[in-house]
């Protein structure tokens, strides 16, 4: 069976995510989709928040999980006896840095490997962090986000006002 991890923030999950996750789920058996739980940033959203909301916008597949995580990504892969990677390349703004992390992390596991599938063009454009920036605003994110996760954006913000 072939399992593969699809880390990220994920602050909120965007559609650009979304259809990470839809292509990815039809290549391998399973696909988790793993939250990372990162002290360093200070995220819009708690990871159990992230996590539920990318429960409720995956949970019609049948082979898509969601956890959070923290500390290495690869002992969280190995730990979910994964050995694929998967990650969502944009732009040549996201090519080095994703390059560099993938080296870093094959040599860390070198039986673990990166697969990066390109962006749908519709989304080339699209991060979480942009989306926020709109939202922050008062500006329209239908176009960003899914409805349900729209909503609670648009309800931090109102509460952080
Ligand atoms: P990270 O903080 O690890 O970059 P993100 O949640 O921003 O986490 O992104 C997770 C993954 O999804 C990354 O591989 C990123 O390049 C990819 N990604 C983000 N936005 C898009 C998008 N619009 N289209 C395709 N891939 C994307």
């Amino acid at each position: 069976m072939k399992t593969a991890i699809y880390p990220g923030s994920f602050d909120p999950v965007t559609l650009g995510h979304f259809d990470i996750i839809e292509r990815s789920s039809k290549i391998f058996d399973k696909l988790i989709v793993g939250v990372l739980n990162n002290s360093a940033k200070s995220p819009l959203f708690s990871v159990e928040e992230r996590v539920k909301m990318l429960r409720d916008v995956t949970s019609h597949f049948g082979n898509v999980e969601v956890q959070s995580f923290d500390g290495l990504l690869i002992d969280f892969v190995r730990g979910n006896d994964a050995n694929v990677i998967v990650r969502g390349l944009r732009a040549i703004t996201d090519f080095e840095y994703e390059l560099q992390l993938a080296q870093m992390n094959r040599v860390i596991a070198p039986e673990i490997d990166t697969l990066f599938l390109t962006t749908n063009l519709k989304y080339a454009y699209l991060s979480s962090s942009m989306a926020k920036e709109v939202a922050m605003y008062g500006g329209d994110i239908s176009s960003f986000l899914a409805p349900e996760i729209a909503e609670e954006v648009r309800k931090k913000y109102a509460v952080q006002k």
